[in-house]
């Protein structure tokens, strides 16, 4: 009998242990197709004609979403770790010794890096952050992107080019981006403009819709840079950019992100996403980030930002508030009736001071959670996933305060059918589970991609981990996501696959040395 000429074009992924429904599972094997999706999982003595890749002595589980990224922030890491204003290479005076230091200090420094950097900078900075992301494990991106201007102000050419330079910088990294392009009018309610924001701001809803329209036609036709450059996106077969359904390959997409309730007044944040629901982007907003932020909506409309949200009809199930941290008791069912999503980034809301989720809540009253990076002073998802757990348990003086579940957004499986329950060697952990599931099933519903987990049909995106490392060495197939979300650190992160291509290998990035040259060299001008 010949061989099956489409079996082989596929590849057979062998792991030791494979991650399914909630727990690791021996002897079975994950089928891709030329296209990068999942034919099948099958078991490992039933693939014949298919290229067998054998990955001994990992475990592979589904690529991780990370929901919020502002990946041109990367520059300031390590930059800001002090008490005081404005940084003195920045701004040639000496920073204010005494001062507090908060989220809003911070975000001075952080405008005086953003009004510097070239669209060349901002390639490069952005293929950093995303070069580390998928280093971590990591498959997609939401990039919350919202440098659209010349540093003074003056739209370029063409108003996206920014937003393409983030773009390609994710496609010649591997990584699948959901560009949420940022509608920012003003600097806040009865606030002055500040010339550091000049880059943000387009006024008028329909400037920013325009160019967001063009932004989704010229992805959808392959003008973007790297699409055009014959990168290897799969973009270029032409798919929608936003049809998932028919495209779950595609590394790109579109959604609409007004900046925050501060920036963006209640017509403008009508008008924009009426057009997200007739067009069904999804939408992503800062929400309750700081408390000032709420009290200054509560003067302007008499109201929270979610109850703004909620009694305007401007929550959905396409909505995702970021941060959502200081929210009254109200507000937690309001999402959930919307069925609205919560991106808590536990790694930038302690740097920054800004406050702690109250992921118990939402995780009680059926809210999902899924996680970013936001400000990128630390790439690790693991890490984020754990801190939503510990940042509870020192504010609540307890332990396992997550566990009882996250409301999954897998079809079929609930947080109890999820892994919980005595096993013969050891109990899985429900809490690791749903931990899990924040980084990636409710990451990839948050941002509309395919991904998120290891099932026919689904993109071929994944990581595996190295069982003999040293943080997780020890652990059994019932306690080794527990083992790896609370203790594992981003070197035991062996292989990345993205669309059934592999972006990482034994550890490091195929481009790694180049991108990290290039962007020594950007910290280098920037900082002295
Ligand atoms: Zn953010």
């Amino acid at each position: 009998m010949s061989p099956d000429p489409n079996k082989e074009s596929r590849i057979a992924w062998l792991p030791d242990l494979f991650y399914t429904g909630g727990r690791f599972e021996r002897g079975l094997a994950l089928v891709s197709d030329a296209a990068g999706r999942i034919v099948k999982i099958a078991g490992a003595d039933e693939v014949r004609d298919e290229k067998k890749v054998r990955l001994s002595n990992r475990a592979m589980l589904p690529g991780m979403i990370n929901a919020h990224s502002h990946a041109f922030q990367r520059v300031l890491r390590g930059r800001t770790e002090f008490r005081g204003g404005l940084l003195p290479a920045l701004s040639g005076g000496s920073p204010t010794l005494n001062a507090a230091d908060s989220f809003w200090t911070w975000r001075e420094m952080m405008y005086s890096a953003a009004t510097r950097l070239t669209p060349e900078d901002i390639y490069d900075a952005s293929r950093m952050a995303f070069l580390e992301m998928t280093l971590s494990g990591i498959t997609a991106v939401g990039e919350f992107h919202y440098l659209h201007h010349a540093p003074d102000g003056v739209p370029y050419d063409d108003p996206n080019l920014l937003a393409k330079e983030v773009v390609r910088a994710a496609n010649d990294v591997g990584l699948r981006i959901a560009l949420l392009r940022v509608a920012y009018a003003r600097s806040g309610y009865q606030t002055g403009p500040n010339p550091k924001q000049q880059r943000f701001i387009e006024r008028d809803p329909e400037i920013y819709l325009k160019n967001l329209e063009r932004l989704i036609g010229d992805v959808t036709r392959g003008t973007s840079p790297s699409v055009r450059e014959g990168s290897s996106s799969p973009a270029k077969d032409g798919a929608l950019p936003n049809d998932r359904a028919n495209a779950p390959h595609t590394s790109i997409y579109v959604g609409i992100a007004p900046h925050s309730v501060r920036a963006v007044p209640l017509d403008y944040l009508r008008e924009v996403t009426a057009y997200a629901n007739e067009h069904q982007l999804q939408v992503h907003m800062h929400v309750a980030e700081q408390p000032a932020e709420v009290s200054a909506c509560v003067e302007e409309y008499g109201r929270t930002p979610i109850a703004l949200l909620d009694t305007e009809g401007l929550l959905s199930e396409r909505f995702t508030a970021v941060h959502a941290i200081h929210v009254t008791a109200k507000a937690i069912p309001a999402l959930a009736r919307a069925r609205a999503i919560v991106c808590a980034c536990p790694t930038t809301e302690r740097n920054l001071g800004d406050g702690v989720v109250p992921a118990d809540q939402y995780f009680k009253q059926g809210v999902a959670v899924c996680l970013g990076s936001d400000s990128h002073a630390q790439i690790d998802l693991l890490e984020d996933a754990r801190e939503l757990e510990y940042h509870l348990r020192l504010q609540k003086l307890e332990r396992a305060v997550l566990d009882g579940g996250n409301p999954t957004v897998r079809e079929g499986a609930s947080a109890d059918e999820s892994g919980k329950g005595t096993l013969p060697n050891g109990r899985v952990s429900a809490l690791a589970t749903s931990l899990f599931d924040c980084a990636t099933t409710n990451g990839a519903r948050s941002i509309g991609a395919a991904g998120g987990a290891l099932e026919a049909g689904r993109p071929a995106d994944f990581f595996t981990v190295a069982l003999d490392d040293p943080t997780i060495a020890g652990a059994s197939p019932n306690n080794l996501l527990s083992s790896i979300l609370f203790a594992s650190t981003r070197a035991a992160v062996r292989e990345v696959v993205v669309g059934g291509r592999p972006i990482v290998s034994e550890g490091q990035h195929l481009i790694q040395d180049e991108v990290i040259e290039r962007f020594n060299e950007l910290q280098k001008n920037l900082w002295g």
